[in-house]
């Protein structure tokens, strides 16, 4: 190996400011172009209205881009933030980084929400976010030491490209001994050759004395990071404990902080045992509700689906605590350990696979066909390192098997490979591909946008086709859950403001399994609280899952189960206790209201954000051919008769897959005009200069944007 050198280019000595309330009051800005270093302040009113986290990420990279820039533009700023309710060790999944940009995948506004321990040393190193704008071409490091303060750019030569390398060689050559201070962010060689690439994040786990990682996976934030020229992000800091957060009533953020670990104790493995399986529990549940996405989201279950269930990765996962964040009793990140490859640059030695999860399952497994978990294992372990998003990988690689099947693209196409679903092998090697910038990887690697783009102009493959079933909405893939059913997750797809991710608006399981909103005017409803609310976790740098993945003993029985009050209760306590503030549980949402809409200017001002850009394609909304139809005659027959009263009889399947595509055309056609409503927007999907004054949000340059796209 060679020998790992770092060639000091910029340093700047600062004196690390005492965290207040949740809230260090500085931002840091790096320019990697001019190698400027310098911090801004943070006023009350940006607190007031952006908050912490993904607030100050946007308002950051607001002030930081034009209308006009492209995601390759050296202006482009990556925006790492934490939140004031961050880096607290007592309370679970308070340990999350929130990175924006403009996205590689999509040109718009990009916001991805990641374990370890990157954001919270950030903010206890001074600094409630970072900017990095600019753009060298020597590899380079950002050093943030928070125990010496110091900020260093740092030219590197001698590190491999591969991320569990770079974070694990990062941390020992940093850590000084103690790993443990150490938080790494870097991407992988897919992050270079593809515009899909993720951010690993990481965070030192003592038990198993190791680096672990895990990933900001969405809208080609990696490919970003590549573009800069930067190798790494690396944080220094001193052992995180409940004071340095200097919240304003520690004791009571100790009692509420002791009543959500408790009952995540006792009912997690009443529940989801999502300390012992993560989330692999889901691939079960989905399989058995017709929603996990087979063969790219053509169908919704699969006889060999329990192959890759929750009790075989029980069996997998290396045994012991898997918190990504101090002291998180949910502990769902689970990792296999001396896991030995089959295929590319680690076949044959031993590494340590941290997943999967379930999106990684599904994406990688169930939607190309393949039931084999090591398989996905094995795919879990090359696109983090090679710094892939897993999920965008899965959708992409599935259109591209579906396209092949259908004869759309051919082995003239592929490079000589044979794309049919279940070819578990073609998949990695496409993968491989992407890694090393060569065959169809490098096609794939575009994602479905530009794939069908490519396939109808240079191979002549039909558009029309391609639109139905490419499953990417305002440019970014699909996640895993199949929405054909469920009218509420194709409006959480198509309405959510990055694209179609479930962090969003993840509302399939409520509607579908629970059955809690049954109702057209009750999915109306949830789109608009839900993603209202599931924002607030990403301006309070927080971990979702303890909201709703584990629940009260008797939240069935509550007033409105879907929203678990109780643990709503509980996050507004936890703030009021940190932050000083008194505000009630209403006061979150109206918090997330503000970032949410003004996130939905910035997409405007970026060029995109009206109505036509919440399409999604029908593959989300129906059976596209009569084959899926057939496959569920009797659910589908059932509707055309006895929901729209149409008379069937003597129909052949072709005009009745015609008839259902209308109706559902139709009927999400309606869900965006009541939700638009709801959210105080225009039938164009634009926030009404009303709805900006009522939520503090009406700055000149905002009404200017408004004022462009026609609202008066
Ligand atoms: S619940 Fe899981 S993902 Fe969330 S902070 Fe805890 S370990 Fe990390």
């Amino acid at each position: 190996m060679t020998e790992l050198k770092v060639k000091e280019i910029k340093t700047l000595r600062y004196k690390r400011p005492v965290v207040e309330k949740g809230y260090a009051n500085q931002t840091l800005y790096v320019n990697l172009s001019d190698a400027e270093i310098s911090t801004k302040p943070v006023s009350e009113k940006m607190k007031e209205i952006f908050v912490g986290g993904k607030g100050f990420d946007l308002w950051l990279l607001w002030n930081a881009v034009k209308g006009t820039t492209k995601w390759n533009d050296p202006e482009n700023a990556i925006c790492i933030a934490c939140g004031p309710l961050g880096g607290t060790p007592v309370y679970p999944g308070s340990g999350k980084s929130i990175v924006t940009s403009i996205s590689a995948t999509t040109g718009s506004v990009m916001d991805s929400n990641v374990g370890g321990y990157f954001g919270p040393y950030l903010k206890f190193s001074g600094f409630d976010a970072l900017e990095i704008q600019g753009k060298t071409n020597t590899p380079t490091i950002v050093f943030i030491d928070g125990i010496s303060q110091q900020i260093q750019i740092l030219e590197v030569t001698g590190l491999p490209d591969e991320a569990h390398e770079i974070s694990e060689i990062l941390t020992n050559h940093f850590g000084q001994g103690k790993p443990r201070n150490i938080s790494v962010v870097s991407t992988g060689p897919g992050a270079k050759h593809s515009l899909i690439g993720c951010l690993n994040f990481s965070w030192y786990d003592a038990k198993r004395s190791r680096t672990r990682l895990k990933q900001a996976g969405r809208g080609g934030l990696g490919t970003v990071f590549a573009d800069k020229g930067l190798k790494a992000i690396v944080t220094r800091c001193d052992t995180v404990t409940v004071a340095m957060n200097n919240p304003a009533d520690e004791a009571a953020l100790r009692e509420v902080a002791k009543l959500h670990s408790q009952e995540i104790v006792e009912q997690d493995p009443k529940q989801n045992q999502m300390s012992s399986v993560g989330t692999a529990h889901l691939v079960t549940i989905m399989n058995d509700y017709d929603l996990l996405p087979t063969n790219n989201f053509r169908y919704g279950q699969h006889t060999d689906a329990p192959k890759m269930g929750m009790e075989v990765y029980r069996g997998l996962f290396d045994k012991g605590y898997d918190g990504c964040w101090v002291g998180c009793t949910l502990a769902c990140a689970h990792g296999i350990k001396d896991f030995v490859p089959s295929t590319g640059p680690y076949k044959g030695g031993k590494v340590f696979v941290d997943g999967p999860e379930y999106e990684t399952i599904a994406g990688c497994g169930s939607n190309i066909g393949v039931f084999d978990p090591l398989h996905v294992v094995e795919m879990n372990f090359y696109c983090d390192t090679y710094g892939l998003d897993s999920i965008s990988v899965g959708t992409s690689i599935a259109f591209a098997m579906e396209c092949f099947e259908m004869g759309l693209i051919n082995e003239t196409h592929t490079g000589g490979m044979n794309l049919s679903f279940g070819n578990g092998q073609a998949a990695l090697e496409l993968v491989h591909q992407m890694a090393r910038g060569n065959g169809f990887g490098i096609i794939v690697g575009q994602g479905v946008r530009r794939m069908k783009h490519i396939f109808s102009t240079e191979y002549g493959a039909n558009r029309a086709v391609m639109e139905d079933i490419g499953m990417e909405a305002k440019g970014l893939e699909f996640s895993e859950y199949m929405p054909k059913e469920s009218l509420a997750q194709q409006g959480g797809y198509g309405l959510a403001l990055k694209g179609p991710q479930h962090d969003e608006a993840w509302l399939i399981f409520l509607d579908m399994v629970h059955n809690f909103m049954p109702t057209f005017e009750q999915k109306a409803e949830a789109l608009h609280w839900f993603p209202m609310f599931r924002t607030w976790f990403g301006l309070c740098g927080l971990c979702k899952l303890p909201w709703n993945d584990v629940v009260p003993a008797d939240n069935k029985q509550t007033k409105e189960p879907a929203k678990v009050m109780q643990h709503v209760g509980w996050y507004t306590r936890y703030f009021n206790a940190v932050t000083g503030r008194k505000l009630d549980p209403e006061d979150l949402i109206t918090m997330s209201e503000r970032v949410y809409n003004f996130q939905k200017i910035f997409n405007l001002k970026m060029g995109f954000g009206r109505r036509e850009h919440d399409a999604i394609p029908y593959r989300a909304m129906g059976p596209v051919t009569v084959e899926e139809y057939e496959s569920r005659q009797e659910r589908y027959d059932g509707q055309l008769k006895d929901i729209y009263q149409i008379d069937i009889d003597g129909k052949k399947t072709v005009d009745k897959v015609k008839i259902l595509r209308k109706l559902r055309e139709q009927r999400y056609e309606e869900l965006k005009d009541a939700v638009y409503k709801r959210r105080g927007w225009t039938k164009d999907g634009i926030p009404t200069l009303e709805t900006a004054r009522k939520l503090g949000i009406d700055f000149p340059e905002v009404i200017d944007v408004l004022k462009a796209n026609g609202v008066v």
